[in-house]
């Protein structure tokens, strides 16, 4: 974004030149087909517009500017499978915000929508880049939903150029770094997801892992590469006798083992609490067909016939997104069948058309008609989006946090009794249901009829059920609804309902107070106000009229009260000057380091007051980041904490630099939990080796046993990562020992 000066930068202009001209070229055999006429002239406007506004900056790698854009260009034609429009939009999309290019000048030379276009680019990363030190991020992401509304290549293009920004991190500071890939795992990614640009997806949570979570990327990746050989040659041997049988038959495909993603493999590690070599999908199988249109579908399940001939499939796994495919578009069938050697293998079958899809997403039905409308289920997803953004002030934090759910979730296909088919996400429940028919209907609910039996409004839905809702005129909803709601369309719609509601009760309580002070001939002061809020322990007049219609609150008490002129006084005591609520700015004159200047942590004099949280409990050597609560504390969590991501994405601006002490002095509370065989004596050898071979500070030791297995916990003190690392090293050689992980923490 900076102008940066000339650092360590040797190569000449013509050099730079020569690449630049060959990167445009690139770009041009990118579009080649799409390329209609007088589209040359317009990109090569915009090129060389782009150039000429870029020509003094640099990005912090040290290249030209210019090979930003025209990267980003690429990628929106290349793995978006967008077009000439996009590109010179992609071309062109840091003039306006970093360049003297004004909105005019591109709307004089390439028309409104283009235009407009780029507006929408620069509103969102005039949050994003710019203001980024103090604006919360989740307004932002809120912003960048409206714009995708405007038209959705705003949000394809702004996702191309996050993802070169990616993969070009290695040039930042450690805590851009941070702040940018955790962004990029919260929005960005979810949002590639939805709109169906699974490649990108990946490839974004990869780049994230690798700079969030570096060492276990990196054990990872490394894994993968020991175990390469082996899956190649295991999956030739699965993949042989099927290319005969599905040429048998007469089809035209391709197949091949393809390795799941790092960040996938490592998600599966932590949700099903297993190691590298337990993870049994390590790769998918892929059928793609090439088969006309009208005969996709028939030859996909010829294709699935074939394999199932030859290998046994697993009856719970077979998922058929050719029938009803996804939100997103995508389309395939997938089944599970058990390999060689007893391995389970996912197989995924689909036309060469449903695999563009599933690479590029919406936009791959999409290219073929640029300018006109997009496919309807973009438009539904986009008319979605503008029925959550519609309820305009519902808290973003909490939008957003509903808004993830849905991104994230899978989707069950229920029925009305009329046989009426309604998408749900996973874990919908029979009122999210109800809310999703209709508001109303929702909001009178009493219960639900789910293939014709009786089950509570908070019944999870599963595909395939047939629901049917039974409501009440009486009904009114409580608070306890918003428990069992999974749609973000049905909890805000809920949250409204309860905020109006709220503001009924306190016009209501505050028309009884008036009535009450009418009688007793006092004013409905500001005084007086204070008065009765201190009386009833209430902290403001709001909270006062909200207690006396729910609370009822018994205002008969006001009568101890005397009254002078209308005012309310204490028997035997003068009205008091008007309080100030108690300033807490004490909280917030806790010494902060200069900007720069990092905190040091761990060492034996400590400059700034900083805490360890206690959901992570970070040891000396951790990775870690500094974060400034909104009390002004300053507590330091683990990259791979729980709260890290929602923190580093959502307030980028209150991270501080920190850095390990170099003298070990204090000692970390920390714990690990082991599985193992059970066997007489592991305690013994466990204990051993902490304080016998080790000489550590145990403080508890805990183990369960269960049928020939056991688990144990440990807590111990450590001074830093290294022994703790020790330790494990150390239990791990005990023979019978399975595995063993850190504790989050020791609660
Ligand atoms: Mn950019």
């Amino acid at each position: 974004m900076q102008n940066q000066p000339l650092l360590n930068y040797t190569i000449s202009d013509e050099e730079e030149k020569k690449t630049i001209l060959r990167e445009y070229r690139a770009l041009l055999r990118a579009l080649k087909t799409r390329i209609k006429k007088g589209d040359k002239v317009r990109l090569r406007t915009a090129f060389e517009m782009a150039v000429e506004a870029h020509k003094h900056m640099r990005r912090k790698s040290g290249e030209p500017y210019i090979l930003h854009p025209l990267a980003v260009a690429r990628i929106t034609v290349e793995e978006i499978g967008l077009g000439v429009t996009s590109s010179i939009c992609a071309l062109l999309h840091d003039t306006v915000e970093d360049t003297e290019i004004t909105f005019e000048d591109i709307q004089r030379e390439f028309g409104e929508k283009i235009a407009r276009i780029i507006d929408g680019l620069t509103k969102i990363s005039n949050v994003v880049d710019i203001k980024g030190d103090t604006t919360i991020q989740a307004e932002n992401f809120r912003k960048i939903l409206l714009t995708l509304i405007e038209d959705p290549r705003v949000i394809l293009i702004k996702l191309a150029d996050r993802l070169h920004n990616m993969r070009t991190l290695e040039s930042m500071n450690k805590e851009k770094q941070l702040k940018i890939a955790s962004e990029t795992t919260y929005i960005y990614a979810p949002l590639a997801h939805r709109l169906g640009l699974y490649e990108i997806k990946s490839e974004m949570e990869d780049l994230a892992m690798k700079y969030t979570l570096p060492e276990k990327y990196v054990e990872i990746a490394r894994s993968l590469n020991e175990t390469k050989r082996d899956r190649t040659r295991y999956i030739n041997e699965f993949i042989k006798p099927l290319k005969e049988s599905l040429q048998n038959v007469g089809l035209e495909f391709d197949i091949y083992g393809r390795p799941k993603s790092i960040h996938s493999i490592y998600n599966k590690m932590q949700t099903k609490h297993v190691a590298f070599d337990e993870v049994y999908d390590l790769f998918a199988i892929r059928i793609i067909l090439n088969s006309p249109f009208e005969r996709e579908k028939e030859d996909c399940w010829k294709a699935y016939s074939v394999v199932t001939d030859q290998y046994h499939p697993s009856t719970e796994r077979l998922r058929d997104w050719i029938s009803v495919p996804k939100g997103n578009g995508y389309e395939a069938l997938h089944t599970t069948v058990m390999g060689p050697g007893g391995k389970w293998v996912e197989i995924q079958i689909r036309s060469a058309r449903m695999n563009e899809i599933a690479e590029k997403g919406l936009a791959a039905h999409w290219k073929y008609k640029e300018g006109t409308a997009p496919e309807s289920k973009l438009d539904d997803f986009i008319e979605h989006l503008r029925e959550i953004l519609s309820n305009s002030d519902t808290d973003t934090l909490d939008f957003i946090q509903d808004f993830k759910l849905d991104l994230f979730t899978e989707e069950i296909y229920l029925y009305t009794p009329k046989g009426d088919m309604r998408v749900l996400p996973k874990n919908a429940t029979a009122l999210d249901f109800a809310f999703d028919i209709h508001t109303q209907l929702g909001m009178k609910a009493i219960g639900a009829k789910v293939n014709y039996k009786l089950v509570p409004l908070s019944h999870n839905l599963h595909s395939g059920d047939q629901v049917e809702i039974i409501t009440s005129s009486k009904q009114k909803p409580t608070e306890e609804w918003l428990k069992f709601l999974t749609t973000a369309k049905a909890k805000s719609k809920l949250k409204q309902y309860f905020k109006e509601h709220k503001r009924k009760q306190i016009e209501e309580g505050k028309e009884k107070l008036r009535l009450r002070l009418e009688k007793i001939n006092a004013h409905m002061s500001h005084y007086n106000l204070n008065e009765i809020c201190a009386h009833y322990k209430k902290s403001n007049p709001n909270e006062l009229y909200f207690a006396i219609v729910t609370e009822g609150l018994d205002l008969n008490e006001l009568h101890q009260f005397g009254i002078a002129g209308g005012k309310l006084t204490h028997p035997g005591k003068e009205p008091k000057q008007e309080t100030q609520p108690a300033s807490n700015e004490a909280a917030a004159a806790k010494p902060m380091p200069p900007k720069g200047e990092a905190v040091i942590l761990g060492g034996n004099s400590d400059k700034f007051v900083f805490k360890f949280a206690s959901c992570c409990q970070p040891i000396n050597g951790d990775n870690v980041f500094g974060f400034l609560t909104e009390k002004g504390d300053l507590v330091v969590h683990r990259t791979d904490c729980n709260n890290a991501q929602r923190l580093l994405a959502n307030y980028g601006h209150r991270i501080v630099k920190t850095k390990w002490a170099k003298n070990k002095e204090i000692s970390f509370l920390s714990g690990i939990r082991i599985v193992g065989l059970d066997d007489v004596g592991v305690i013994q050898k466990i204990t051993n080796v902490i304080s016998g071979d080790l000489k550590m500070n145990m403080r508890s030791l805990s183990i369960d046993s269960n049928d020939g297995i056991f688990e144990g916990t440990i807590m111990v003190y450590v001074h830093d990562k290294e022994e703790l690392d020790k330790l494990v090293n150390g239990i791990m050689t005990l023979e019978g020992i399975h595995k063993i992980e850190r504790l989050q923490n020791t609660n």
